[in-house]
């Protein structure tokens, strides 16, 4: 099926507060400019250098998000255009993050990825590791990045109560750290097979590719 007409299915079917990142990854810049024609304009890749690829060649109103995990030193390549990062694991990316973002006078914004996966491949902080860097006085000063929220990825697995609880189980550790988080306003979970769940477990922003590009082919 065409990639308007994914688009334009995914876009009737969930609450339009719920923002959509078209996940380009692997794909060429002609779907992405397919997307982009069909009114999309919020793209994520997981590797830095094909995002910095694209963003060269792609119109400039493109909001760009990382959502792959984060190789600290290829981190100053995106600093200038990146305008969200999803997949925060460390501290000290978060210090690179905002190093780099000094550079450029920009303030970057970035979600936690809290683990809410089994799965021991999958990455992510522990709830307990997330207040201790949110609470931190270093955090506190770091002027170019703000954490506006908390990312996560589910167990891939067909056990939809086991993604339900996972989904479920970020929603509320988010709503714990809200009242004192006043600068939180998203909730990323969701990909092409689970998002209508993790919609209704409570995320503001889904990250879906298969379903709007068709499967990827890493083979080649
Ligand atoms: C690839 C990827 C997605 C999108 O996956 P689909 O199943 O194709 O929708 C979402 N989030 C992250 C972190 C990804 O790496």
């Amino acid at each position: 099926m065409a990639i308007s007409e994914n688009l334009n299915r995914i876009k009737a079917q969930i609450n339009p507060k719920v923002t959509l990142v078209a996940v380009s990854k692997t794909k060429p810049v002609s779907d992405i400019q397919e997307a982009y024609n069909a009114g999309q304009r919020i793209f994520g890749e997981n590797k830095i250098q094909e995002m910095v690829a694209k963003y060269d060649e792609l119109p400039k109103d493109i909001s760009w998000h990382m959502i792959g995990h984060l190789q600290k030193n290829k981190v100053k390549y995106m600093a200038h255009f990146v305008d969200l990062i999803h997949g925060v694991d460390s501290f000290t990316t978060l210090i690179e993050i905002n190093k780099q973002a000094k550079k450029h006078n920009r303030v970057i914004h970035c979600l936690l990825q809290l683990k809410i996966a089994q799965e021991d491949s999958k990455f992510g902080l522990s709830k307990e590791e997330i207040n201790n860097i949110l609470n931190s006085y270093d955090y506190k000063n770091m002027e170019n990045i703000q954490v506006v929220g908390l990312m996560g990825m589910a167990s891939f697995v067909d056990d939809k109560n086991q993604i339900k609880q996972e989904f479920s189980s970020l929603k509320a550790f988010y709503d714990e750290l809200k009242p004192s988080q006043t600068q939180f306003n998203t909730i990323s979970m969701g990909m092409s097979g689970d998002y209508p769940l993790a919609i209704e477990q409570g995320s503001t922003m889904i990250r879906v590719g298969s379903a709007i590009f068709g499967n990827r082919n890493y083979a080649n």
